[in-house]
């Protein structure tokens, strides 16, 4: 598809400009109707969506359904169902130092967003994120990845037929684009992707003191304690870091497991991953892809670093170039200074380290960029208490990978380089709007209190 030339970007965002008031006003009522239309034509493009993902990764209609279609019903319909509450106003608690004031929150849309999205949920990131920009009641131009171009056709003839292009828009593109984009001056940008382009985006942003949502990555971890039932562990982790062939922000990216689990922890990857993907998994319907050949060369060349340097291979390790296919693979003894231990695998690549000590595994956490998620397993609450007090992360699932991004009352975001701000529900809504605090004065402004010029009485009222 071809990318959207710069005078139309520029055409699109003037008339965003021209209408945001207009979107402003927008009662619950209509910004409601917009979400449930939205709702009413995925559902009715199921198929569709299922194609363009085989198209774009040869990933399963089941993984689309499970990964990138029920988690976008479930979305939009918590914010219809909950819609109209967030956007009333919210009272605070009165202060005693002033009996005489109402204070109140007020949700005010930002006014005009945009929003840039990755390749690696085509589908599901830019509408949950459009949705929430929607909700807030802001205009949106949706800035989609330049390498899931069968998604990006469909979203794109969805986002046309329901949308005027002074509401909504999609604009196609890579860098030259993206950078246009980042120099016209929005009220809000909300961005997706990799730490270093989140850096671009927030320097972009400073320039008009834009304010930012940045969605980033990272290395996140996934800690195993002495005492769990392994081969449940095993099976959690497998269905969490391979699901889309690894391609997941929050994928747990590597695995600290005891030293003491070695023997049984390799066991149980050869034959849990035989028993999900068949003794070659090139074969198995349900196995995606690496989605282009330059993501496939830098997980290729991460592999075979690894191993000159003494790696040794668990389970998988076959590739094969002209299908940008690489086999679930557990790896271990990496070398600290390689790319899979220094820099998000981001692909179907899962090294384990061991350690002896706890202490161990904290300090080897704490050693890397704070992580966009942690993942604990233990049976004791003391140990994964232990964990959370002593490191830090965007997120937090304990005896399960991946599932805190589905409930519906948590936020979902990074910490400094993993992210800032938060998105999805309630927290989607408020980030796409500004919690303006009113005071309401109800009787005796403070002038009348502290009227000039200032006296004994004045000195007295302040003690
Ligand atoms: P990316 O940062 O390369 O690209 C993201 C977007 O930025 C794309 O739309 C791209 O066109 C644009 N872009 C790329 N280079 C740019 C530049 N120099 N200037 C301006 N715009 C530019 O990320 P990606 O490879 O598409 O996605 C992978 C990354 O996204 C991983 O780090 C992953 O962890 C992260 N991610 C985070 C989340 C989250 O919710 N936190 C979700 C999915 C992916």
């Amino acid at each position: 598809m071809a990318y959207t030339t710069l005078s139309d970007i520029d055409k699109i965002y003037r008339s965003q400009v021209q209408n945001k008031s207009a979107i402003k006003h927008s009662t619950s009522e209509k910004r409601i109707g917009w979400i449930k239309t939205l709702l009413r034509r995925i559902n009715s493009e199921e198929k569709a969506i299922e194609k363009a993902l085989y198209q774009d990764f040869h990933k399963s209609g089941i993984e689309t359904i499970i990964t990138e279609v029920l988690s976008v019903q479930m979305e939009l319909k918590h914010i219809a169902k909950h819609l109209k509450s967030w956007m009333k106003d919210k009272r605070v608690g009165r202060s005693l130092m002033m009996p005489n004031v109402n204070g109140y929150l007020h949700y005010e849309p930002k006014g005009n967003a945009l929003i840039i999205t990755p390749w690696n949920y085509p589908f599901q990131l830019p509408i949950v994120h459009l949705a929430s920009a929607i909700a807030a009641g802001n205009t949106v131009i949706l800035k989609l990845s330049e390498f899931s171009p069968y998604s990006n056709q469909l979203i794109s003839k969805i986002i046309s037929d329901l949308f005027p292009k002074d509401h909504i828009a999609v604009v196609e593109g890579a860098v030259e684009e993206t950078t246009h984009l980042l120099g016209l001056k929005f009220d809000h940008i909300h961005f997706t992707g990799s730490p270093k382009v989140g850096k671009i985006v927030m320097e972009a942003a400073s320039k008009n003191l834009t304010d930012i949502t940045l969605e980033l990555g990272g290395k996140s971890p996934a800690v195993i304690d002495k005492n769990v039932n392994l081969k449940q562990v095993v099976k959690n982790l497998i269905w969490a870091k391979f699901v889309n062939a690894g391609q997941t922000c929050i994928a747990p990216d590597y695995i600290l497991a005891h030293r003491h689990q070695k023997h049984q922890i390799e066991e149980l990857f050869r034959k849990e991953l035989e028993e999900a993907f068949g003794s070659d998994p090139l074969n198995s319907p349900d196995y995606a892809r690496i989605i282009n050949e330059s993501q496939f060369e830098r997980l290729k060349e991460g592999l075979e670093s690894a191993k000159n340097l003494g790696a040794v291979i668990i389970s998988g390790g076959r590739l094969d170039a002209k299908l940008n296919y690489i086999e679930p693979t557990v790896i271990t003894n990496v070398a600290a200074t390689n790319p899979l231990m220094t820099d998000e695998i981001f692909g179907p690549i899962l090294p384990i380290v061991y350690y002896s000590q706890n202490q161990e595994a904290i300090d080897f956490i704490n050693s890397k960029e704070k992580p966009l998620a942690l993942y604990i397993f233990s049976k004791d609450s003391n140990f994964s208490k232990h964990i959370i007090r002593h490191t830090s992360a965007g997120s937090t699932c304990i005896n399960d990978a991946m599932i805190q991004i589905m409930h519906p009352n948590l936020p979902f975001g990074g910490i400094n380089n993993s992210g800032i701000g938060q998105s999805m529900g309630k927290f989607g809504f408020k980030s796409f709007s500004h919690e303006r605090a009113v005071a309401d004065v109800k009787i005796m402004p403070v002038s009348s209190m502290f009227w000039f010029p200032y006296t004994e009485k004045t000195n007295k009222m302040i003690q």
